[in-house]
C-alpha cells in the first residue's frame, strides 16, 4: 500500500517537473511538501480523488508583465514584473513582493506555494500568491525607486483588490517602496482602499508591530521549540544572516529575551562581534542610511568583518537563517550541529537546502522551518487587513500579544500534529500535514474549481 502511495506521488512529482521546466526552487519547495504527504492520503482518501495534490501544485493564475522605466540620467530600463496567485480558496491570496536581480517565475512559485501553506498555519482568513521584479533597488535613488514602482502598479494594480489580492514586502520591498506603490494605487483607482497592501506606514493605514512580526514571530516559535524540550533562549549566544527586515527584528527580540546576537550578515560579508551586536548601529546603518554592514566596524573596533565569511561556522546554539533561499548546506547544517547548536529558527523562506534539514532532523535538533517559524509577518499582515476593515488602530502591546498568541498557536498544533501522524518532533512534517489539510479541506466543499 505505501509503496504504491509513494509511487503515486513521485508520479505527481514528476509531472510537476515536466510542466515547470527550469524551476528548480519550485520544485524543491513542492518536492518538500509531496514527501510528507503519504500518510494524510490514507485518512483522508478523498484528497486524492479529489485531485487536491495536482490542483495546488498549478497557480490558480500567473501574471507576467514588461516594467519600463527612466532612471535619473533618462536612460529607459526593461525589469520583468511578476505576479503568481496560487490559491484563494481560504480568503483573498496574500504574499509579498520581492525586488531583486534573482527573481523569475521558478522564485516567485516556490514562494507562493510556501505561502499558501503558511498562510493556511496562521488560521486567519487568507489564500496564497506572491509577487515581484527582477529590478535591483541596490544603489537607485528614491526618485528611480519611485519610477520603477510607479510603472510596476500601474500594470498590477488591475489585478489586486482587497478581496482579490492583497501584496506586502519581501526582499526589496520595505516602507519606501510600499509607500510609492500605494501611492500608485490610489491615484489610478481613486479609491483609499487600505486593505488593498499591508505593511504601510502608521500614518496611512498600517499597522503597529508589522515591521517586527517576522523577526519577533520566528522568536517567539523558537521560544516554544525550547520550552518542549525544557530549555529557553536566555543566556543563549546566536547567529543572524542578513541584516535586513526580518534580521533586525530577530536580533531585537533575541536580545530582549537575554540571549546574545555575535553575528549578523549582508550579501557581500559578515560581522561578528563576541561582546553582542549593537544592533542600534545595524538600524542606523541598514534602515536610515542604506549602507553595506561591512561600515560597522569603522564604529566597533574590537568586531570584525569578514568579506565573502561564512556565518554558520561562527559557533552559536541559536541560529536564524534570515536572508534568502538555501542559504545553508549541508556541510553548514553540520558544522552549526557539530558546533553545538540546539536549536534553528527560519526567519527566512526555504533557507535551508535539503541536505541541511536531513542533517538537522538527523541530530534531532529543535528545527523550525519556515513556513511556520516565520509566520509570524503574514499572520500581523492578517491583523492589519483587520484594522483597516473595522477602521481601527490597536496599540503595540495588544498588536505583540496577538501576535505572541498566534505563533504560539502555530508551534502547538504542528508539533501536535507531527506527534499525531508518528513523526515527533518534526515541524517539517507537522507544517506540511497540518497546512495541506487546512487547504484541502476548504477546496473540497468549493467543488472542481
Ligand atoms: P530585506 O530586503 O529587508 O533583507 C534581506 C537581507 O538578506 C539583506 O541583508 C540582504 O543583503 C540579504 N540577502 C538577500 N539576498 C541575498 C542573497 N542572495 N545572498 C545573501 N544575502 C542576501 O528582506 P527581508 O528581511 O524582508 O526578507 C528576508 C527573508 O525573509 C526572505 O527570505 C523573505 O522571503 C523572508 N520573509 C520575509 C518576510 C517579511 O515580512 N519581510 C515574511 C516572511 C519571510 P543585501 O542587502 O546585501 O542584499
Amino acid at each position: 500500500m505505501a509503496v504504491v502511495l509513494e509511487e503515486k506521488i513521485e508520479a505527481i512529482y514528476r509531472q510537476v517537473i515536466a510542466r515547470n521546466p527550469g524551476e528548480g526552487e519550485f520544485h524543491q519547495a513542492v518536492k518538500e511538501v509531496l514527501e510528507t504527504l503519504g500518510p494524510v492520503l490514507v485518512k483522508y482518501p478523498e484528497f486524492a480523488h479529489q485531485k487536491i495534490i495536482q490542483r495546488v501544485c498549478e497557480p490558480e493564475r500567473q501574471i507576467i508583465f514588461r516594467v519600463p522605466w527612466q532612471d535619473d540620467k533618462g536612460e529607459v530600463h526593461i525589469n520583468r514584473g511578476f505576479r503568481v496567485e496560487f490559491n484563494s480558496a481560504i480568503g483573498p491570496y496574500k504574499g509579498g513582493l520581492r525586488f531583486h536581480p534573482s527573481v523569475y517565475l521558478g522564485i516567485i512559485k516556490f514562494l507562493g506555494f510556501e505561502q499558501l501553506f503558511k498562510n493556511a498555519l496562521t488560521g486567519m482568513p487568507i489564500g496564497g500568491g506572491k509577487g515581484g521584479s527582477d529590478f535591483d533597488p541596490k544603489g537607485k535613488s528614491d526618485n528611480e525607486i519611485m519610477r520603477f514602482c510607479q510603472s510596476f502598479m500601474t500594470e498590477l494594480y488591475r489585478h489586486l483588490g482587497e478581496y482579490t489580492d492583497v501584496p506586502a514586502g519581501d526582499i526589496g520591498v520595505g516602507g519606501r517602496e510600499l509607500g510609492f506603490l500605494f501611492g500608485q494605487y490610489k491615484r489610478i483607482t481613486n479609491r483609499y482602499e487600505s486593505g488593498v497592501l499591508t505593511g504601510k506606514g502608521i500614518g496611512w493605514g498600517g499597522s503597529l508591530v508589522r515591521k517586527e512580526a517576522t523577526g519577533y514571530g520566528a522568536v517567539y516559535f523558537v521560544r516554544e521549540m525550547l520550552k518542549v524540550r525544557k530549555n529557553s533562549v536566555e543566556g543563549k549566544n546566536c547567529v543572524v544572516s542578513g541584516s535586513g527586515n526580518v534580521a533586525i527584528y530577530t536580533m531585537e527580540k533575541l536580545q530582549q529575551l537575554g540571549a546574545k546576537v555575535v553575528a549578523c550578515s549582508d550579501s557581500n560579508g559578515i560581522i561578528v562581534h563576541e561582546k553582542g551586536i549593537d544592533l542600534d548601529l545595524v538600524k542606523r546603518l541598514k534602515e536610515v542610511e542604506r549602507r553595506r554592514i561591512g561600515d560597522y566596524v569603522s564604529y566597533h573596533k574590537d568586531a570584525k568583518y569578514v568579506q565573502g565569511g561564512n556565518i554558520w561556522e561562527v559557533p552559536c546554539q541559536i541560529a536564524m537563517p534570515s536572508a534568502t533561499q538555501n542559504e545553508i548546506n549541508g556541510k553548514d547544517a553540520a558544522t552549526l550541529v557539530k558546533n553545538g547548536c540546539i536549536a534553528v529558527g527560519e526567519g527566512a523562506n526555504m533557507p535551508t537546502t535539503p541536505e541541511g534539514v536531513k542533517v538537522f532532523l538527523d541530530a534531532k535538533i529543535a528545527y523550525g522551518p519556515g513556513k511556520a517559524a516565520n509566520a509570524g509577518g503574514v499572520a500581523t499582515s492578517a491583523l492589519e487587513m483587520q484594522q483597516n476593515a473595522s477602521r481601527d488602530s490597536w496599540t503595540f502591546e495588544f498588536t505583540e500579544r496577538k501576535l505572541d498568541d498566534i505563533m504560539t498557536r502555530i508551534h502547538a498544533t504542528t508539533y501536535e500534529t507531527a506527534e499525531e501522524f508518528g513523526v515527533s518532533g518534526n515541524y517539517v512534517a507537522g507544517a506540511n500535514v497540518l497546512s495541506f489539510i487546512k487547504v484541502a479541506q476548504a477546496m473540497v466543499p468549493l467543488g472542481l474549481i
